[in-house]
């Protein structure tokens, strides 16, 4: 008998690894139960540079897969075109005025509750990598991975929760892929559901491309927007002050990658363009490697030579040519490696079966000027700035190849997810869930209009302060701080918006109907005059100007 004890043993034994293994498995299937979320996020990435919108300039087939087997949304916009209001919109789901963090130099209150922490509280993994540009570390990710402020194209640095910071030596956007899949694959909890944060810096100005992409872009021609040559007739006095003219504000060496020797050398460079001290060192002379530097400089060379052979001799107009080209080729090279490592994170899904319970979202923090009306950068009411890409997969729950035109916001972000994963989203939070319009449950949508206030002024580029109401039909804007001018646009007659039409006789009807509309927004969100000032007065008190800003 005395073998007895040792097969009870045996026998104990296997029954506690058959039961840990049933249970692993019990949770791993009710962890399937909730979806898990994957916000991907791109810097100023236009909606004109996805092809699932348009392909007169890009081709980004792994982008557009996720629109393909889910939803692409036409109309989804910001509340406010510019970087870190756009975040705190989309981390608190209220608008900019309510959360605070209206401009990119306003600090952030931290006490206030974020939809990670919702997600962390609810038993959610949570991890963020790529750029946050908040001002803040993020609350509620259980693990991250940031780059300090705008961060560096080239070997960039990395904030870790420990509060090191790491320099990795590489691509950017390729090393942010790099951190979400190796904690996909080998760090996260894989009992639990997660939410994660992918966001990438690209493509940030001043829009670095990997070197392979450099090279492939650089002989590129790309079409030019009907309106490069734009001279902002029939607009108001905001259009026409504004400093993001392609050819007068885009700086040669920060943008354009011409040397600052090289722009030295040449006696009557004009127009006279305002350039970063440090442009130039920054992300790239004191970043690279020499063995990057040798990669990067033949193609430097060749811009650098077209510069100085052709630049003297060129009227206005090929300058503007040449400054656009310029910028497409990086820019879109930069969307190039997003596409690229968006594609890596898909396979990925699919080959760790993860695809059909994961809810994939694809955005950018606001649109872009691609050289339509002249302009680069963003903050304006006007299309492309206003709007910003959206696509979402959720296979389990979506059906495929749906588009959207309704007016959806990325304060809507919040709720969506929230209700996404069954957790209940604070009553203040000021958005909609789009769990209806993806689910094609459209009756329960009544949305039908939109509210938009922008508000860093006097600034960088020179946007004037402006708030507005925008519907599928028509767009009225009041800019409201060192003028007091109203501009109405007709969407479906206009789409480019070259028309103010704010005191044709034909809108009066128009014109008065969307005021009521707009007042009624105003109620609801809680905006008023008296912020208006709130926040002008705290921007005179606090305002430390971006290194862009200032001469030198
Ligand atoms: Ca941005």
């Amino acid at each position: 008998m005395k073998t007895f004890p040792k097969q009870l043993a045996l026998f104990a034994l296997f029954f506690t690894l058959f039961s840990c293994a049933e249970k692993k498995k019990e949770a791993e299937k009710l962890a399937y139960e909730k979806p898990n979320i994957i916000f991907i996020m791109s810097d100023d990435h236009a909606y004109q540079a996805i092809s699932a919108y348009s392909d007169h300039l890009i081709e980004t087939p792994n982008i557009d897969r996720i629109g393909r087997e889910g939803i692409v949304f036409t109309n989804a916009c910001v509340s406010n075109s510019i970087c870190a209001p756009s975040r705190a919109t989309i981390l608190t789901g209220k608008h900019t005025h309510i959360n605070g963090k209206v401009d990119n130099q306003m600090p952030f209150d931290t006490t206030q509750v974020t939809f990670p922490q919702l997600f962390q509280n609810a038993g959610y993994q949570t991890a963020m990598f790529g750029k946050l540009h908040f001002g803040n570390n993020p609350k509620g990710v259980d693990e991250f991975m940031i780059l300090p402020g705008q961060g560096f194209y080239i070997n960039p640095d990395f904030i870790t929760k420990t509060g090191d910071t790491t320099q990795i030596e590489g691509y950017v956007t390729d090393i942010i892929t790099d951190l979400t899949l190796d904690w996909l694959d080998k760090k996260r909890d894989t009992l639990k559901p997660f939410m994660l944060m992918y966001l990438h810096k690209a493509p940030h100005r001043p829009w670095w491309p990997s070197p392979e992409k450099f090279k492939e872009f650089v002989t590129k021609e790309f079409p030019e927007p009907a309106s490069l040559f734009d001279d902002y007739k029939n607009r108001g006095t905001a259009a026409k002050t504004a400093e993001m003219n392609l050819l007068h504000d885009m700086m040669y060496s920060h943008d354009s990658k011409v040397r600052p020797e090289t722009v030295a050398k040449m006696k009557n460079v004009t127009p006279v363009v305002r350039e970063y001290k440090g442009g130039w060192e920054n992300p790239y002379v004191n970043r690279a490697t020499e063995a990057q530097k040798a990669l990067y400089d033949p193609i430097l060379d060749e811009i650098n030579k077209d510069f100085e052979t052709n630049w003297p001799s060129m009227s206005e107009e090929e300058k503007m040519k040449w400054k656009y080209q310029r910028y497409m080729q990086d820019y879109l090279a930069c969307i190039s490696s997003v596409d690229d490592n968006v594609g890596r994170l898909l396979d990925y899904l699919d080959e760790s079966k993860l695809s059909d319970n994961t809810m994939v979202v694809y955005t950018s923090d606001q649109g872009f000027y691609l050289g339509e009306h002249g302009w680069f950068d963003k903050r304006f009411i006007y299309d492309e700035s206003f709007k910003t890409p959206l696509l979402v997969r959720w296979p389990n729950r979506f059906q495929p190849g749906i588009t959207s035109e309704e007016m959806v916001q990325n304060l809507d972000f919040a709720q969506t997810f929230l209700e996404a994963a069954q957790i209940e989203a604070p009553e203040d939070m000021q958005g909609e869930s789009l769990m209806p319009l993806l689910t094609s449950n459209d009756t329960e949508w009544t949305r039908d209009a939109v509210y938009y206030h922008y508000y860093e002024y006097p600034a960088v580029h020179q946007v004037k302060r402006h708030y507005g109401i925008v519907t599928i039909d028509y767009k009225l804007a009041h800019f409201y701080y060192d003028v007091d001018e109203w501009e109405l646009y007709d969407r479906k007659k206009d789409p480019q918006e070259m028309n103010n039409v704010y005191d044709d006789p034909a809108y009066a009807d128009v014109v008065v109907e969307l005021k009521k509309k707009l007042e009624e927004l105003r109620v609801q969100y809680k905006d008023s005059d008296e912020l208006n000032q709130h926040y002008i007065d705290l921007h005179h008190a606090n305002r430390i100007d971006s290194p862009l800003n200032k001469k030198g």
